[in-house]
């Protein structure tokens, strides 16, 4: 039996839609959200993220400001910058776009986003709210991204959360760790896995929902699934072939109960829960 495809550009689409009466609602009351979208240097790939997102919120109403700093800028400098940002009351959260030039300690820029106006989740209070949630109702105000967008498929399937047990590949603070949070909050049972972890296969067997963000074209083999889990594929590499995900698709829509495809998959949903913190900061800021 194959497995039924997780419609990542179907379940944005409609929270899109909601999003944008949202801010048609909150234009009526005067309040037009801003995002100010910070792309330091000239790294191809981030000037196409970014152009991406800005078309995003240009979609659905949302004001974008483009601040541009030289590759060279000085931390100070850039920091400055993020402040007079967190001074405007015109823009409501702030992006900047990773990696940083290896100059910056990003870190430390990302101290210097107001948390207010965090809507990518990385301020360190955010994380750190993150981390002692114990329940969903707990979470910070914004939380990263794609983790975020990770839940809202797993819950698109209807498959429900609390007390399955959960597998996360891959630990980064970008992805695999807030995941794992998430679905704690959710009230999963939650095994973590990375490069040093001892026979993977054996761990993501037990899965019923399986997460993998690692960075590594197909390591998920088909033999790696428990029969019917959720399989949520965060991985993007471009090979020769096109782009393709951590989890090998065909194999593992053979045994799979819910996939996601690369892409169209995780993808859509990053920028989706971008525009939803955007707005959410508006109607925060305006009391609303
Ligand atoms: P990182 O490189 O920061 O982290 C990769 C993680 O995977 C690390 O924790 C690493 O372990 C682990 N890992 C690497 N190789 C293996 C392996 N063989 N077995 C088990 N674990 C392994 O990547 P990111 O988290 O930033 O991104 C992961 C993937 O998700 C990438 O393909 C990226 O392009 C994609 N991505 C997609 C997004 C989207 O919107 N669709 C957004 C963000 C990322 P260790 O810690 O031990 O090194």
């Amino acid at each position: 039996m194959g497995a039924k495809i997780i419609d990542g550009k179907q379940v944005a689409a409609s929270i899109r839609q909601r999003l944008k009466e949202e801010v048609a609602e909150l234009a009526k009351k005067g309040v037009t959200p801003g995002l100010a979208t910070v792309l330091v240097g000239e790294d191809p790939a981030s000037q196409v993220y970014v152009r991406m997102k800005e078309k995003a919120c240009g979609e659905i109403g949302i004001i974008s400001k483009g601040i541009r700093p030289p590759a060279d800028i000085p931390q100070e400098e850039l920091i400055a910058q993020l402040e007079e940002l967190n001074r405007d009351p015109a823009i409501h959260g702030i992006l900047v776009q990773l990696p940083l030039p290896k100059h910056l300690n990003t870190a430390e820029v990302l101290k210097h986003v107001s948390p207010e106006k965090d809507v990518d989740g990385f301020h360190p209070l955010n994380l750190g709210k993150l981390l002692s949630a114990k329940y969903w109702d707990e979470l910070p105000k914004f939380v990263p991204c794609t983790p975020a967008g990770v839940i809202k498929l797993i819950d698109s399937t209807g498959v429900e959360i609390e007390g399955k047990q959960a597998v996360v590949v891959g630990r980064s603070i970008i992805v695999g760790k807030p995941v794992a949070m998430l679905l704690l909050a959710r009230q999963a049972t939650v095994t973590m896995c990375h490069s040093r972890t001892k026979d993977l296969g054996a761990v993501t067997r037990e899965a019923d929902i399986l997460v993998v963000a690692a960075g590594v074209p197909r390591l998920i083999k088909g033999e790696m699934i428990k029969p019917g889990a959720v399989v949520i594929d965060v991985g993007v590499n471009r090979l020769e072939e096109g782009l393709v995900g951590d989890v090998d698709f065909d194999q593992a829509k053979e045994v799979a109960g819910y996939l996601t495809p690369v892409p169209g998959g995780v993808g859509p949903m990053t920028i989706t829960m971008l525009l939803a913190n955007t707005v959410r900061a508006a109607r925060e800021a305006a009391g609303l």
